[in-house]
């Protein structure tokens, strides 16, 4: 189980983060990806853009390779259960410690006027998308370790209050470890509304790629052989590693370690390599975008299979919870 919020374009963090190891797991696993609507109102309390952006966003995980027909695809809100595992679970948490998650504090710090109580409990409504399916494995970036060592934090008190009814949920990812796809200016993470010129969309055009990988930044290149990589140098590395080939990546690495590396060269490599994988993405969401009809189809697809699992959960909730009455 995991979710992408629908505020702003999906861009190669989500992609490598998130989107990558959805497509893999639906072939091996019960799955449920959702657009998470609600956790969107938290900081974009203005509606105007919201049903764009949540088209956008489907039709971007579709283009991705996600398969409605195999996994559970659907919109946060029409799973109304959310709402009622949401509220037992924020009984669970405490203020203190919800203060203290880093994702509160970064955002708090961006909107000091509407530090609402639905920030703060951000962790509370994700690990209530994630127990409403008895979800082990949740497909996500390294930045959302704290908020699922906090979902697993809720389900040991629930469990051990009312009974066993939820499995521990772990992030998950094919390789070894969770990914950071870093922004092209060497200062944070791709996101998907900061950092916006540093950031590669998945609806990029061809020249925009080009454009912002050619203004990442670099120096005059190393002066003493194998020396250690500057962290700006090393995420250029890095992003080639994601897009081009195993071949490319080691000429560049070797120029690197004899002193003879041209950056020129080497970005406008990766440019053409983001391009190549970039392009049919963007492509093939904006047809799917513009298909009203078939996106409705798999909304409510999606919101029943979905809502099918939930119902299922939470007659195990309210029953281990002592809320049946007659
Ligand atoms: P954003 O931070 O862009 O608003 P979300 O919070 O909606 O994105 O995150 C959606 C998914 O994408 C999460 O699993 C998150 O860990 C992953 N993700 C976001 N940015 C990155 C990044 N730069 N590198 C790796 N994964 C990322």
């Amino acid at each position: 189980m995991s979710g992408i919020r629908p505020t702003g374009f999906l861009h190669l963090g989500n992609y490598f983060g998130a989107l990558r190891n959805f497509v893999r797991m639906q072939e091996e696993y019960p799955c449920f990806f959702m657009v998470a609507d609600l956790h969107a109102l938290t900081t974009h309390p203005d509606t105007k853009e919201l049903k764009t952006n949540i088209h956008r966003v489907l039709a971007e995980h579709i283009a991705c390779g996600l398969d409605p027909d195999k996994a559970a695809l659907y919109c946060q809100s029409h799973v109304f259960e959310t709402s009622e595992l949401y509220l037992y679970l924020n009984m669970l948490a405490y203020k203190g410690e919800l203060e203290k998650t880093t994702t509160f504090k970064d955002k708090a710090r961006l909107q000091p006027d509407n530090i609402n109580a639905g920030l703060l409990t951000y962790p509370v409504l994700q690990a209530a998308d994630i127990l409403l399916h008895r979800a082990a494995l949740v497909p996500v970036g390294k930045d959302q370790e704290q908020h699922l060592e906090m979902s697993r934090t809720y389900v040991n008190r629930f469990n051990h209050r009312y009974g066993e009814v939820f499995p521990e949920p772990f992030a998950f990812n094919y390789g070894e470890q969770l990914v950071k796809v870093p922004s092209l200016d060497g200062a944070g993470k791709m996101s998907k509304s900061e950092n916006q010129n540093a950031t590669l969309y998945l609806s990029d055009t061809d020249k925009l790629i080009l454009d912002k990988v050619k203004k990442a930044k670099t120096d005059s290149g190393p002066t003493v052989p194998n020396s250690v990589k500057p962290d700006y140098i090393e995420n250029i590395f890095l992003l080639m590693k994601l897009v081009s080939k195993e071949e490319v990546i080691k000429k560049f690495e070797d120029d690197y370690n004899n002193c003879t590396i041209r950056y020129g060269d080497m970005k406008k490599q990766l440019g053409e390599d983001m391009v190549n994988f970039i392009a049919p993405i963007r492509e093939k969401a904006e047809a799917i975008r513009n298909d009203e009809k078939y996106l409705k189809a798999v909304m409510e697809k999606g919101a029943d299979k979905a809502r099918t699992s939930a119902k299922a959960t939470m007659a195990l909730v309210r029953e281990a919870m002592g809320l049946i009455y007659y």
